[in-house]
């Protein structure tokens, strides 16, 4: 495996591979690797002659007040896991480089940006478009890989890739979670015990969600409320919102028809976490 920090030799090895009729498989990542990101590597490794995994906490995506800096980082570790599942390249580029003085340039995603987790987080999806824009640009993918756990990102990068014409097939994969249901993400090391112990209250909001539409609730307030009111049960949880939306347009969805995402995004104490399943209530 080739660890790289410049993109400029990124870019090389990419020309060089993709001269080759090789195929490259991509896998955007801010580090702190977990089950989740390895699932989307090992399809990345089954689809494609060449895996490149990137490591960038990107700076541009986090907000003031953010945990840019708290950020889990362990590159040692990182390194050790994507040498075991036989990564070709691990590009972690520099934030000196990636963003050089007098940068201004920014991709958008007008619309589908302003949804969800964009209320939130503005200049969030902004800054998640420019970056993958950009390693798109270094890396030349064929494939890359994404994970539904961010659902909104992987529907603005389909959208971004569409719109603007770039070459590259976007993959989503399933949701990894820990055995009680919580879904596994790098933002959960910000839990103490106890809340970890409070956490998987998000995913059983979701099943609540699943069983109420299977059982022929069509209402999506009345099944954003008992979501709510069974997340509320965790004193410390912060509801940003609880979602019911069409999955490509992530307008909200009154009264529910056929597929539909419901999505979640609630703070427990350091921890912004979110979760979404999508359902058919036509099963
Ligand atoms: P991150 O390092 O959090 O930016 O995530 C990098 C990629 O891994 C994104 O496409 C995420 O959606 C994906 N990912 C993160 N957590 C999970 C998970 N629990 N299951 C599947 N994919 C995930």
């Amino acid at each position: 495996m080739k660890v790289i920090h410049s993109i400029n030799q990124m870019f090389d090895y990419s020309r060089k591979i993709k001269g080759a009729g090789k195929t490259i498989g991509f896998v955007p990542t801010m580090g702190a690797l977990h089950q989740g990101h390895l699932s989307l590597i090992k399809r990345a490794r089954g689809d494609c002659q060449i895996v490149v995994v990137s490591i960038f906490v990107n700076p541009a995506q986090f907000g003031p007040g953010e945990d840019f800096k708290r950020y889990p980082r362990n590159f040692v570790a990182d390194k050790k896991i994507c040498q075991k599942v036989k990564v070709d390249f691990l590009f972690a580029p520099r934030v000196k480089e990636i963003y050089p003085q007098g940068y201004c340039s920014y991709v958008r995603v007008k619309g589908l940006e302003d949804k969800l987790c964009g209320v939130f987080r503005p200049g969030y999806f902004q800054g998640v478009t420019t970056i993958v824009h950009k390693l798109f640009n270094v890396v030349q993918p064929d494939i890359a890989y994404f994970g539904q756990k961010d659902f909104q990102q992987a529907v603005i990068i389909k959208r971004m890739v569409r719109d603007l014409n770039i070459p590259v097939k976007i993959r989503v994969l399933p949701i990894v979670r820990e055995k009680d249901g919580l879904a596994m993400s790098s933002r959960n090391k910000y839990l103490n015990r106890q809340q970890r112990k409070e956490a998987p209250i998000l995913f059983q909001s979701l099943q609540l969600a699943k069983e109420a539409l299977k059982k022929g609730e069509r209402n999506s307030a009345k099944i954003i409320s008992r979501m709510k009111k069974m997340i509320e049960r965790v004193p410390e949880a912060k509801i940003d919102y609880v979602s019911i939306v069409d999955p490509e347009t992530l307008e909200d969805v009154r009264l529910v028809k056929g597929r539909v995402l419901v999505a979640l995004a609630v703070r427990i104490g350091k921890a912004r976490l979110i979760d979404n399943i999508i359902t058919d209530s036509t099963d």
